[in-house]
C-alpha cells in the first residue's frame, strides 16, 4: 500500500545570520511559516532493499543526491530498516527558490516512512533526523509557523501570522544558499528586529509584520543577482503591504490582506518573470 505525503513550501518571515560557529556553520534566527504550494510524494514498498527516485525536473537528480533519497537512507539506517522504497516526487516547488523545495521533500519522506514502516518516531525524534540532512529539514518536519536557531535545528512554535495572500515572484534564476553564505560579510550584515516579528504574531498584527519582515541575507544576494531587486521594486510598486526575499533567494514574496489586490499584483507580476504564485499561508 503506498503512503502520500504532501510537502508544503516554506517563506522566511525573518532571517538573521548572527556568527559563524567554530565547526562552520552559522548561528541563525529565522521564522519560518508554510504556505499552500505544494511536492507530493508518494511512498511505495518495494521487494529489493533499495531506494528509489522518480522525478521529473531538469534541475533535481534522482540518485543519492536528492533529499528525498538522503532522508530515505538516514531513517533505514537509524532504524535498522531492511525493507526498500520508491519514491515519486512530483515537483511544483521551484528549485533552487529560497521556498526549501528540497527541505520539505525530505521531511515528508521521514514522516510517510514512519507511518509506511510504522515505526512511530516522534515529531522532534524525525526533526533531530532531519537536522543530519539539511538546515531547514527540522523546520519542515514540524510545519505550521516557528522559529528555528542554533543551525536551524532548535525549533519553537509560533502563532500563525494573520490569514493573508502570499504572491510569490521568482527571478528566472536559481540561487544555491552556499554561494550567498560564502559571499556574506557578516561583520556588515543588517539585522533583522526578531523580537518584533515576534511581537507581532503573538498580536496578530498583520500591518506591523509586513513593517517588520527582514532577512539578512537579502543585501548580499541583491549584490551577487540585482534582478532580485528590480523584483523586489515592482512588487513594492504593485501594492504588496509587506515584501521580502525568501531564505537564500531569489523568491520575492509580498503579503497583502484583500484577495482582489492580490489577484491585481500576481497579474503584475507575470509580466516580470515566469514563476508566479498566489498562495495562502497555511500557518
Ligand atoms: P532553502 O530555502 O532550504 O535554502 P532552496 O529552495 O533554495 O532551499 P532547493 O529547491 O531545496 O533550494 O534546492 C537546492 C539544491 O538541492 C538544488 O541544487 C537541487 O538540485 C538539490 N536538491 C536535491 N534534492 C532536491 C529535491 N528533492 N527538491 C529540490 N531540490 C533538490
Amino acid at each position: 500500500m503506498a503512503i502520500f505525503e504532501k510537502a508544503p513550501a516554506k517563506i522566511n518571515l525573518s532571517l538573521d545570520v548572527l556568527h559563524k560557529r567554530p565547526d562552520a556553520y552559522h548561528e541563525v534566527a529565522m521564522i519560518m511559516t508554510t504556505i499552500d504550494l505544494y511536492d507530493h510524494i508518494e511512498l511505495t514498498p518495494i521487494k529489493s532493499d533499495r531506494i528509489e527516485v522518480t522525478l521529473y525536473s531538469r534541475f533535481v537528480p534522482n540518485d543519492e543526491r536528492n533529499l528525498a533519497f538522503k532522508a530515505a537512507r538516514a531513517f533505514k539506517n537509524k532504524y535498522h530498516i531492511t525493507n526498500g522504497v520508491h519514491i515519486n516526487i512530483e515537483k511544483n516547488i521551484p528549485v533552487s527558490a529560497g521556498l526549501g523545495g528540497g527541505s520539505t521533500d525530505a521531511a515528508a519522506v521521514l514522516r510517510g516512512l514512519n507511518k509506511l514502516w510504522n515505526v512511530r518516531a516522534s515529531v522532534d525524534e524525525l526533526a533531530e533526523l532531519g537536522a543530519e540532512i539539511g538546515s531547514d529539514v527540522p523546520f519542515c518536519v514540524h510545519g505550521h509557523t516557528a522559529i528555528a536557531t542554533g543551525r536551524g535545528e532548535k525549533i519553537r512554535r509560533l502563532p500563525p501570522p494573520a490569514p493573508c495572500w502570499v504572491i510569490l515572484a521568482k527571478p528566472d534564476i536559481g540561487v544555491s544558499s552556499g554561494t550567498i553564505f560564502r559571499n556574506l560579510d557578516i561583520k556588515n550584515i543588517r539585522h533583522p528586529n526578531t523580537k518584533k516579528i515576534l511581537q507581532a504574531l503573538y498580536a496578530r498584527d498583520f500591518m506591523k509584520l509586513c513593517a517588520s519582515i527582514d532577512n539578512a541575507l537579502e543585501d548580499t544576494t541583491v549584490r551577487l543577482y540585482p534582478e532580485v531587486k528590480y523584483i523586489k521594486e515592482k512588487m513594492q510598486m504593485a501594492g504588496a503591504t509587506g515584501t521580502m526575499m525568501s531564505g537564500s533567494g531569489p523568491t520575492i514574496f509580498g503579503l497583502v490582506q484583500q484577495q482582489s489586490k492580490a489577484k491585481r499584483i500576481y497579474n503584475s507580476m507575470r509580466g516580470f518573470c515566469q514563476e508566479v504564485f498566489m498562495v495562502r499561508i497555511l500557518g
